[in-house]
């Protein structure tokens, strides 16, 4: 019964949302969540309404690159409201610690809550997209987000030149082909050394596996994100890089063309 009305008040909240996309990884560092808040804001560029939910429980990381780390949860006439980094809608964890380097150590039945929580009771208002950053590997999370959103647009993949070599993005690939959700496609971040002086991709683990793979298992490559040396600090200061004129905002304008199809 008590199930029922949670269920009852997600799918109220998320009827208002058009796409739901996850991006997952197979291991952790591989810019993932660069990727997810990317994207986000390349879609608020195009004039679409985005919000990004940090699905990351344990490991939060998306408040920080949205630059809005230090904000809280507070609850409007609505619910809970999400936190606005620039116009995009942020949740995180990181809003409910007291420190945002101190640790969640929860356990997979607590990190269902959280999340169901933070579907059904904050005030996302009419999305065009919903962008979900998942924690890097197999893990609980992507189960309670796939099984509280039966309508998930797609997952996004995120891997690097050397990942693919090491098999850990098959696992992501199988385990979403294994929930039963729509793969959007493989993005190959880290593809290559953009040079900052003459802008030429320098070749440094060898790059087009994410390519391979993608081919191999018969999912859409989204395209590659070279490793960009302005990245870090932008994401030090909490700027998505699309914000700027970097040479991997291209890149990424490429990466949403795909997902838009
Ligand atoms: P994940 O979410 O997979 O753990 P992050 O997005 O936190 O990974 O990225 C890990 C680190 O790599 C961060 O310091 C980030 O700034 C950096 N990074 C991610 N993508 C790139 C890139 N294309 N070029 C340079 N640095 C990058």
């Amino acid at each position: 019964k008590e199930m029922d009305v949670e269920l009852r008040a997600v799918s109220a909240r998320m009827g208002r949302v058009k796409h739901k996309i996850m991006i997952a990884s197979g291991k952790g560092g591989v810019g993932k969540s660069t990727v997810a808040v990317n994207l986000a804001r390349v879609l608020q560029a195009r004039g679409f309404r985005v919000g990004v939910l940090d699905a990351d429980i344990t490991g939060p990381s998306t408040a920080k690159l949205l630059g809005v780390e230090r904000e809280r949860l507070l609850a409007g006439p609505g619910g809970i409201e999400p936190v606005d980094s620039k116009g995009l809608k942020v949740i995180s964890m990181a809003f409910a610690l007291s420190d945002p380097s101190s640790a969640v150590v929860w356990r997979g039945p607590m990190k269902m809550a959280a999340i169901k929580q933070f579907l059904a009771d904050v005030s996302w208002g009419d999305l065009d997209f919903l962008i979900i950053d998942l924690p890097p590997g197999t893990s609980d999370e992507p189960l309670s987000v796939v099984q509280l959103l039966p309508d998930l647009t797609g997952a996004v993949i995120v891997t690097t030149p050397q990942e693919v070599a090491l098999l850990d993005s098959r696992k992501a690939v199988n385990m979403v082909k294994a929930m039963g959700v729509p793969l959007l496609g493989i993005v190959e971040n880290m593809s290559g050394l953009r040079c900052p002086h003459c802008g030429e991709v320098i070749d440094i683990f060898k790059t087009g596996g994410g390519e391979r793979a993608a081919e191999e298992l018969a999912v859409p490559f989204l395209g590659a994100i070279p490793l960009d040396p302005e990245i870090t600090p932008l994401g030090d200061e909490g700027v998505a890089f699309v914000d700027r004129d970097t040479a991997a905002k291209e890149s990424f304008e490429r990466v949403v063309d795909g997902i838009l199809g």
